[in-house]
């Protein structure tokens, strides 16, 4: 199968990933002009596919981006690269792209050609398997989070570069990721997962300066069903730092444990209980075909 390695949907013809490309007069590439959504697919079916179109529509009309394909065409183009993959286990990615200005033309972000492109590849966990095993060790960046009233965190993008700083800065002090905090000093997320603190059996996620995470919002449901007290909150960073458990969330890799967070070392330096009951019931719930939409393979 020449698209094992993912399928992808672009200038209106599925091809192998690696032969995707897109123009280098792009603004999605010159200008990080664009948006996208993750969805994953587990044992051949889709999590929570319709709140990812969801929230990619809103993100979309918040950055005036239209590409022709309607929302039904795009959902058909998500099952379509995933069935061509061959994957019941995939990392699933919708993306819209401002588009290339008119040459000698108009330089009007609105007279751009606006278009969605998409793709299937196996499965990816942005914290790896064995790290989430032992827990993984969060920087606390020392770049601030972009103000939310100057980039709405709410619309996926990596535009201003200031998780990738954080990131970095965490690799080159030999940690696994990072947490940032806002000008203010109060955690928001941290590059590609929301993050969510425990003390003393209370389950508490920033209420600012991060995406709605779609993960996160199951984690709450969860923690509603079992009875486990959960509240979105203003987390200060000495709070972060005094946790009894840390965890993060995300579509590429679920509920992910943390054990360290900077220099501090959180319980037994391992996974802690309540962090790794809510990893195995987000699987289980899975499992049980939670939220799920069989791929048309
Ligand atoms: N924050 C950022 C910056 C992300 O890139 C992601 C990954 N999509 C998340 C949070 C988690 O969101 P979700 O649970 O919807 O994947």
């Amino acid at each position: 199968n020449e698209f094992a390695a993912g399928a992808a949907y672009v200038q209106g013809r599925f091809v192998p990933i690696g032969q995707a490309t897109i123009s280098v007069l792009d603004w999605g590439f010159t200008r990080s002009d664009c948006t996208y959504d993750v969805v994953h697919v587990f044992q051949g079916g889709f999590f929570r596919l319709d709140d990812h179109l969801d929230r990619f529509a809103r993100s979309m009309e918040k950055r005036r981006l239209a590409p022709p394909e309607g929302r039904e065409a795009m959902a058909e183009t998500l099952h379509r690269c995933v069935a061509l993959a061959g994957l019941r286990d995939a990392y699933v990615a919708m993306v819209a792209l401002r588009g290339r200005p008119r040459i000698g033309g108009s330089r009007r972000p609105a007279d751009c050609d606006n278009h969605f492109i998409a793709y299937a590849v196996p499965w990816v966990d942005v914290i790896p398997k064995d790290v989430q095993e032992r827990g993984a060790h969060l920087w606390i960046a020392s770049v601030p989070r972009v103000p939310d009233a100057s980039f709405d965190p709410t619309v996926k993008n990596y535009m201003w570069g200031d998780l990738t700083s954080g990131l970095l800065e965490a690799h080159d002090h030999g940690f696994d990721t990072a947490i940032l905090c806002d000008a203010q000093g109060f955690v928001t997320e941290g590059p590609g997962f929301n993050v969510f603190v425990v003390k003393d059996g209370r389950v508490l996620t920033p209420d600012r300066g991060s995406l709605g995470g779609i993960t996160r919002r199951s984690v709450l449901e969860l923690c509603a069903q079992e009875g486990i007290e959960a509240a979105i909150a203003p987390i200060p960073r000495a709070l972060l730092e005094d946790a009894d458990e840390v965890f993060a969330a995300t579509t590429a890799g679920g509920v992910m444990p943390v054990s360290r967070v900077g220099t501090r070392i959180l319980g037994n330096d391992r996974p802690g209980p309540l962090s790794r009951r809510l990893k195995d019931l987000y699987w289980r719930r899975h499992a049980e075909g939670w939220h799920n939409t069989p791929v048309r393979y």
